[in-house]
């Protein structure tokens, strides 16, 4: 039994969704996400975080948190069921760096770093 959480769910920083405009701030962490909800940005006035992307962000926390709730019993059972077997993970990206890059109002696709 390790310690070490099923997923981590790595947010950092929020970039402006104006594609006209280059406003970031990478200092920005996930505990702060709420506190720019409807935020306007301080370069061009668009909303740093809009209720759909906040509501995705909240989708991705409920899951990453879900996830850790599942013991390693409940892992292995889990891939009994799905028919994984530890050869097919063999090649899989570690999912414990898998960051969410934004794609579209309220998207996320994963993106796996090596
Ligand atoms: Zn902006």
């Amino acid at each position: 039994m390790n310690n070490q959480p099923n997923a981590v769910l790595n947010v950092k920083g929020i970039k402006c969704d104006n594609e006209a405009c280059d406003y970031t701030d990478p200092t920005a962490t996930l505990e702060q996400m709420d506190s720019y909800l409807n935020k306007p940005c301080p370069k061009c006035g668009d909303p740093l975080l809009t209720p759909e992307d906040h509501e995705a962000l909240l989708g991705l926390i409920a899951l990453t948190e879900a996830i850790n709730e599942l013991t390693e019993e409940d892992v292995v059972q889990i891939a009994e069921i799905a028919g994984i077997t530890e050869e097919d993970l063999k090649d899989s990206p570690d999912y414990s760096k898998v960051t969410f890059k934004r794609v579209g109002n309220g998207q996320y696709e994963p993106q796996f770093n090596q």
